[in-house]
């Protein structure tokens, strides 16, 4: 049969010689149709076509398949130097990462540390990890993150740490945070798993706190299939974390453990694919922008969708371009969802808000949270990867036309 995919990444589109190489990636092999259908747009495919394959196979063939080989410290380095910070400490999980990250600052039982709401649930859990409780805050409605002015009725004399989250790759509101953070002496950790290469007046993300956590998960903007990294530019916070993640084990003296730690390690291999992903990180960071953009200009104008706004001194990572569906509109996310996947578009609904999950819930049962709980049940992520073809995004957009304007 005739591939109907016209489109499938324009290597012209794209000036990188990688571009030639997506065709016959793990990406657009699961964008193949299958008899008499529309190919699958899938939400999000990682793009492992520089020297990824390269980098494992040399793991398997020396047999360094653990955290001990070299790759570990090679792409610790390349992520310090991207993100413009002095130390990077790879972990198993983006969630490990942020554990350790929010423990080395000595975070325990009995703190409370602000969390925005509308977060994945990694976000939350790593703060109860800790022992300490996580107080949810509300999102400003045009970007979504959490609300500046909300914050401060939620201090307390037991508040310890703020965690900014940069939501769908969009980084928060950091003057703001950081001013109310100092002013009342609690620490501003990023949650940047969302936000590789996005930045705040020109500093990149994972530099905009005192110390950041990254993801690497399957479906983010660099992957290693499972991986995280802590990042900061303190000497003292980053070998904490390296004492923590390696079960505590003193770094001179073999087996001797003053402290209890973790096994949150990387292995080689992650770190192999992460490397080969980290030299084309500006290609992945571009072509999503294209992405996005073409995004903004099939459904500028259209009054049924709306996006987090545009500020002119935040640069976007793109991770996933969500839409809120205007409320006067009749058809309801879930079944928009449901019609768009009769389509062979992937598409899932925006996090529920954290103080509604059941864990969370009666702590923050005195609480409400108007903007968060809205943009939650009317928002919904749409394609976007690194392999998407402009054309897709096109039948994406022509897709949800046709289904709202029943
Ligand atoms: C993905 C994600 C995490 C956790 O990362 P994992 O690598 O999946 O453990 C943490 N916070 C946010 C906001 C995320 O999106």
């Amino acid at each position: 049969m005739i591939d109907e995919r016209s489109d499938s990444p324009d290597p012209t589109a794209i000036h990188n010689p990688m571009s030639s190489r997506l065709a016959s990636g793990p990406a657009s092999h699961r964008m193949m149709p299958s008899k008499g259908e529309r190919p699958l747009i899938p939400l999000a495919a990682p793009v492992l076509a520089g020297n990824e394959k390269r980098y494992v196979i040399d793991c398997l063939e020396t047999s360094w398949i653990s955290s001990n080989g070299e790759y570990v410290g090679r792409f610790e380095k390349a992520f310090a130097d991207y993100c413009g910070a002095r130390h990077a400490i790879a972990c198993c999980n983006g969630t490990a990462a942020l554990h350790i990250a929010l423990q080395a600052l000595g975070i325990g039982p009995g703190d409370e540390v602000l969390v925005p709401t509308l977060t994945f649930v990694a976000s939350a859990n790593a703060v109860y990890y800790c022992g300490a409780r996580p107080v949810f805050i509300d999102a400003e409605p045009a970007t979504w993150n959490l609300d500046p002015t909300k914050i401060e009725a939620s201090i307390t004399k037991r508040t310890k740490a703020i965690i900014a989250v940069h939501l769908y790759g969009y980084p928060a509101e950091m003057d703001a945070i950081r001013a109310i953070a100092e002013r009342h002496r609690i620490v501003v950790v990023e949650d940047a798993a969302q936000a590789h290469g996005a930045r705040y007046r020109g500093a990149m993300t994972g530099t905009l706190g005192k110390i950041a956590a990254f993801s690497f998960f399957g479906n983010k903007i660099l992957s290693t299939g499972e991986g995280g990294m802590v990042v900061t530019d303190d000497g003292e916070l980053a070998s904490r974390v390296r004492l923590l993640r390696g079960q505590g084990m003193d770094p001179t003296r073999r087996y001797w453990f003053p402290i209890i730690g973790y096994n949150y390690r990387m292995t080689n291999i992650a770190a192999a694919i992460g490397l080969g992903q980290l030299e084309s990180v500006d290609w992945h960071v571009e072509r999503r922008l294209q992405i996005v953009q073409h995004y903004v200009d099939c459904l500028k104008g259209y009054r049924k969708v709306h996006w987090q706004s545009p500020r002119p001194w935040v640069q976007n990572a793109n991770w996933l371009f969500t839409v809120t569906i205007d409320s006067d509109v009749r058809c309801s996310r879930d079944s928009l969802m449901a019609r768009l996947a009769d389509d062979g578009i992937e598409t899932r609904p925006i996090f529920p808000p954290m103080h509604a999950l059941p864990p969370y819930h009666d702590a923050a049962r005195e609480e409400s949270f108007p903007v968060a709980d809205r943009i939650s049940r009317l928002g919904v992520s749409l394609p976007t990867s690194a392999g998407l073809a402009l054309d897709d995004v096109t039948r994406v957009c022509d897709a949800m036309r046709r289904i709202l304007a029943d």
